[in-house]
């Protein structure tokens, strides 16, 4: 049954697990016809960004769970951090004169 309903970052109901079943209960008063939804919070996901378009004031743009996408920024941001002796080499270079590269004219 869980496999029906929709993930929702303002979800009506929450997911749990007990004795293998999964157990959808609701967080308030549903509405007749109204869509039973539940935050999927994902957790491991590999490479799928999973994106969230449910339309909810608090969308959080993911279907993961807020600790997730910590946990995916931070490893972003540790990916991009430079170590130092790559930015020395970098500035080393850009210091250097530059030669030979142009053809220069001349009038006689
Ligand atoms: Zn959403």
């Amino acid at each position: 049954m869980a496999m029906f309903i929709n993930h929702s970052c303002a979800a009506n109901c929450e997911s749990s697990e007990e004795d293998g079943r999964v157990w959808i209960t609701a967080l308030r008063k549903i509405a007749p016809g109204e869509e039973i939804t539940y935050d999927y919070c994902l957790y491991d996901g590999g490479d799928d960004e999973a994106m969230c378009n449910c339309g909810a004031l608090s969308c959080r743009g993911t279907m993961y769970s807020k600790e997730e996408v910590r946990r995916r920024r931070a490893a972003v941001k540790k990916a991009l951090k430079k170590p130092a002796s790559l930015n020395k080499i970098a500035k080393k270079k850009r210091s250097q004169p530059q030669t030979g590269s142009g053809v220069k004219s001349a009038q006689i």
